[in-house]
């Protein structure tokens, strides 16, 4: 990593919605951090269909979250072989059941989490963002009604496939993975800015991509100068 004066190993929080997952990896690929992503994680594990794939199922599509020790099933599978440099945790730990999960993998595998970013965004604008998903089923591409539109309403610009709303984008169960994330990443957040406040950061997430982009490189204490964020404009 070029950046030594930076974080070396990070979390990043925010509510459904919110942007962090086009954050963190624009943050992999300028910074090099190996990415730890549940989200991706549950959804292979899914499409593979294996035992831990059919058990995670049955909670994500009603919205809930995934058991703990589910969750550490996943992990212990995905975090053996990327090294551990450099890494970013992007939707782990979401409970506070898996906070002593975390600290656990901190001690076996040698690292110490040294910033724990909070991208805030409001449950309101959350929940207008997610309704506006789509995904391509054929090939994955996602657009945004309204960030990014497909050309044609509802179909993929690459195959002409009818989009989709991925399962956990249906309004009700946006509004619960809201509550879900109201009740266990609040206190989650509470605990870690009351136990390692000097490691905390925030970044106003109700910003166009590129500046909060620019106000996250800020926060983790970038200090090249260049504005790389918004210079590309
Ligand atoms: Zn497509």
């Amino acid at each position: 990593m070029s950046h030594p004066e930076i974080p070396q190993h990070l979390v990043i929080f925010g509510r459904p919605g919110c942007g962090k997952s086009s954050l963190a990896e624009r943050l992999g690929s300028e910074f090099g951090y190996t990415l730890i992503r549940t989200g991706e994680m549950l959804r292979e594990a899914i499409r593979r269909q294996d035992f831990l794939g059919k058990r995670v199922e049955i909670h994500l599509a009603k919205g809930e979250l995934v058991p703990d020790p589910l969750i550490f099933e996943l992990l212990e599978l995905n975090l053996k072989s990327p090294g551990t440099a450099h890494l970013l945790f992007d939707g782990f730990p979401r409970t506070m059941g898996q906070v002593p999960l975390l600290e656990q993998f901190e001690k076996r595998l040698d690292f110490r989490i040294d910033c724990y970013l909070e991208i805030e965004v409001s449950r309101a604008e959350a929940v207008a963002r997610m309704t506006g998903r789509r995904v391509c089923p054929k090939c994955g591409t996602t657009y945004h009604l309204i960030a990014r539109p497909p050309k044609v309403a509802e179909t993929c610009d690459l195959d002409g496939t009818p989009l989709e709303r991925r399962k956990d984008d249906k309004k009700e169960v946006v509004e619960f993975r809201q509550q879900v994330y109201d009740d266990n990443a609040l206190p989650i957040l509470q605990y870690y800015e009351a136990r390692y406040p000097g490691l905390c950061r925030k970044v106003n997430g109700e910003q166009p991509f590129e500046a909060v982009y620019s106000e996250t490189r800020r926060a983790l204490g970038v200090t090249d100068g260049a504005d790389q964020g918004t210079a590309k404009r």
